[in-house]
């Protein structure tokens, strides 16, 4: 609940990245591409793809 979205609009889904696993509150773009928020749209190790987990939900990270 800590998490300020600050790319506009509300975490739909969860997904993780495919190269480092990290789990991101991410969108879907015009695209279908998944795109996690609060970052640039990559990965902090700068992976782009990543693997939908479900419904957004605390994480306990
Ligand atoms: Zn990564």
């Amino acid at each position: 609940m800590a998490e300020t979205p600050d790319t506009g609009g509300r975490p739909e889904h969860v997904a993780e990245c495919t190269a480092c696993g990290r789990v991101y509150p991410v969108r879907s773009d015009a695209d279908g591409e998944l795109r996690p928020i609060g970052t640039d749209g990559a990965c902090v190790c700068g992976n782009e793809t990543f693997a939908a987990l479900g419904e957004a939900e605390e994480t306990g990270e």
